[in-house]
């Protein structure tokens, strides 16, 4: 946690919040801080600062906030991802949270399982945590958009070509012809599949969305390698 992420309802005055739970036990075992140190802060969705400990015991930590700069800007990135299995779901959506994508789509295909739709894992609740976790690891308050697309066909022939529209649409597929692009300007939209990879039939749904497809190498890289090769890649 590089960042104490802030909600609304933490305020106790403008310029005060008081925190318990998960934050005050990370930063009671992690920090270690005394009355008087500064943490980084940053309101959801709002600007970022300085909280100065003004209380510190077991049960409450108080800062005095200062926010006073914004955000780091997000990628023009768009991720629709072939849902993963729920272990490495939660490590995908932390890890592109991080990475500063703007907005992920989270899409079935014929390789995902069907039981992973219904993990608790699937929870709005759990499904928000791993993005808080993300922008507390990487310094930032603005969560990213999620999307359920639970239907491959209808959202790829008739949501996703509008949705990808003036963006370079990638599609990572191994064995592609052509390689990965470098240092990409402009926005774009990256779809990377599940574990098993993508059918040749969706690979080609998706190509006539107007994506093309890509291979990054011989190697093939798990779902959350692949994620931060690619991105790596592109900025
Ligand atoms: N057996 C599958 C591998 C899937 S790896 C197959 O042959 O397609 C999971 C996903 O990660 C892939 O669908 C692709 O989107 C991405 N990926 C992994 N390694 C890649 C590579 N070398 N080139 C392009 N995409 C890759």
């Amino acid at each position: 946690m590089n960042l104490i992420l802030l909600f609304p309802e933490d305020f106790i005055a403008p310029d005060r919040v008081r925190l318990g739970g998960r934050r005050l036990a990370h930063v009671l075992e992690v920090q270690r801080p005394t009355v008087g140190d500064t943490l980084s802060v940053g309101l959801l969705n709002g600007d970022m600062g300085r909280g100065e400990v003004a209380h510190l015991d077991p049960a409450a930590l108080e800062l005095q906030v200062l926010l006073d700069r914004p955000p780091p800007p997000k990628l023009l990135l768009t991720l629709v991802l072939a849902l993963p299995r729920p272990k490495v779901l939660n490590r995908a959506l932390a890890a592109a949270t991080t990475l500063g994508v703007a907005r992920i789509i989270l899409l079935n295909a014929w390789k995902v399982e069907k039981s992973y739709w219904k993990s608790p894992r699937m929870s709005e609740e759990n499904l928000l945590h791993q993005r808080i976790l993300g922008l507390e690891q990487a310094r930032d308050t603005v969560l990213p958009d999620l999307r359920l697309a639970r239907l491959f066909k209808p959202f790829v022939e008739d949501e996703l070509p509008s949705l990808a529209q003036g963006s370079l649409a990638l599609l990572a597929h191994p064995g592609a012809a052509e390689p990965w692009p470098r240092a990409v300007e402009g926005s774009v939209t990256l779809a990377i599949g599940p574990e098993g990879g993508w059918t040749d039939r969706e690979a080609s749904s998706l190509q006539q969305a107007g994506f093309k497809a890509v291979d990054l190498g011989p190697r093939i890289l798990r779902v959350e390698t692949a994620l931060a090769a690619l991105i790596g890649r592109l900025v």
